[in-house]
């Protein structure tokens, strides 16, 4: 993994680019995507630079947690306790990771089909 964290979610952390940002701890940010695929479309992101999964350890465990719970508070502000919604990790390119920066998408307001596409 890069300290230097070049990827446009390191950007954000750093105040480097802009960011709709939606709740904010000093472990974990989350903000509006900015190709919404749905009509509550956040990411949540570590500030620590973590590629995905398979570059998180033993010691990232907490902060995984901290992820979840961050997704939950931004799905209660959105107001999707009713509906529901959907939480994605796209790990690895071949799945369609686009950034190189974990990050869970909250996904909600609509209806989706399972299995995902
Ligand atoms: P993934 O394809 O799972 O890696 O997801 C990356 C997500 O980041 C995509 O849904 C993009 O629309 C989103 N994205 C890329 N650049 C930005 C940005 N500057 N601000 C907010 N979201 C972004």
């Amino acid at each position: 993994m890069s300290d230097t964290n070049d990827t446009v979610f390191g950007k954000i952390i750093r105040g480097e680019l802009p960011s709709e940002k939606v709740y904010e701890d000093d472990d974990v940010l989350a903000f509006r995507d900015l190709h919404p695929a749905a009509p509550t479309h956040i990411l949540v992101i570590p500030k620590k630079h973590i590629v995905d999964l398979f570059d998180a350890g033993e010691e990232d465990e907490a902060l995984l947690g901290k992820l979840m719970l961050a997704a939950r508070k931004v799905a209660i502000q959105e107001g999707l306790e009713e509906d529901g919604f959907r939480l994605v990790i796209n790990n690895g390119a071949g799945v369609g990771q686009t950034v190189f920066h974990i990050h869970v998408h909250v996904l909600g307001g609509r209806s989706f089909s399972w299995p995902p596409g």
